[in-house]
């Protein structure tokens, strides 16, 4: 199956069943490593909406949600830099933190939000991805939970967007060369 987005093609590449079943593997790994009521859960948007909302149905009725925005991608690149917002008004002192990602990459995005929980002077920061690009990982902290490892492919769907079209999508494609 293919989708047009733009002038980019894309072929199918998770569908969601096996979406499904990583995220409640996911779930039940992190039940199992300490996950209760205490623990702050924060989505990093846009691109987390999806995997946040379903991983968060597994999750105990006391465990709070927050989110924070980041954009670090321009077209189908990094960019380098990691624009941030709603990190001010996150209260994470004493707390036991999860940070919920779409996709980890270069884990630029994720290695600066984890140190800022850290510096508001959270007890423990953990990190998800449902998306793990380890082969181009730089990041110096462990990636806690991850749903799926994938090669450097471009991907979109399921969260993921190219120029903010794609998102909806309830799969996730690479992006065809
Ligand atoms: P990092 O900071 O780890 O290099 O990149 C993390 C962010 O870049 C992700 O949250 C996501 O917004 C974006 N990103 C990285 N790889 C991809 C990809 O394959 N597809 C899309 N759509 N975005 C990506």
């Amino acid at each position: 199956m293919r989708v047009r987005l733009k002038d980019k093609d894309f072929e199918l590449y998770i569908p969601r069943t096996r979406i499904d079943q990583e995220v409640s593997r996911l779930a039940a790994e992190m039940k199992e490593a300490g996950i209760g009521d205490r623990t702050v859960f924060v989505g990093v948007l846009k691109g987390a909406f999806m995997f946040f909302s379903d991983l968060m149905k597994h999750m105990p009725a006391g465990s709070r949600q927050e989110f924070v925005f980041a954009r670090s991608y321009a077209g189908t690149q990094s960019t380098g830099r990691v624009e941030m917002q709603g990190l001010n008004t996150l209260a994470l002192e004493g707390c036991d933190v999860i940070l919920v990602e779409d996709i980890v990459d270069s884990g630029l995005t994720a290695n600066y939000l984890a140190g800022q929980f850290q510096e508001t002077g959270a007890l423990r920061v953990r990190i998800c991805a449902f998306l793990f690009k380890s082969e181009v990982y730089r990041g110096l902290r462990e990636i806690d939970f991850v749903g799926i490892h994938i090669p450097n492919y471009f991907v979109v769907g399921y969260g993921l967007d190219y120029e903010e079209e794609g998102r909806c999508l309830p799969d996730i494609y690479r992006l065809l060369s």
